[in-house]
């Protein structure tokens, strides 16, 4: 079984590759036809990392819908160095 989001619990989703054969009506053909059909599946976008849930470290599977909601609050955040946190021997 497919490894499933563990905020939002979104998973695998099945569905039809449909193939079609002729040319369409609107191009001057007589009608496309279905031809045959297999089923396929639709994975979410899923990241694993580290995030922080009920004050724990915790390693899970977040899709990118619930990272780009900003709902996960990720375990490490890398602090970038500005002018006032920069080691005094640089800022001489
Ligand atoms: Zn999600």
């Amino acid at each position: 079984m497919f490894r499933k989001c563990t905020l939002c619990q979104k998973g695998e989703l099945s569905g039809k590759l449909i193939t079609r054969k002729g040319q369409y009506k609107a191009k001057g053909g007589t009608g496309s036809k279905i031809a045959r059909w297999s089923k396929r599946k639709f994975l979410p976008n899923l990241q694993k990392m580290r995030i922080i849930v009920e004050g724990k470290l915790q390693r899970a599977f977040v899709c990118t819908k619930c990272l780009k909601k900003g709902v996960v609050q990720k375990a490490c955040v890398k602090v970038k160095p500005s002018l006032n946190n920069a080691p005094k021997e640089l800022s001489l």
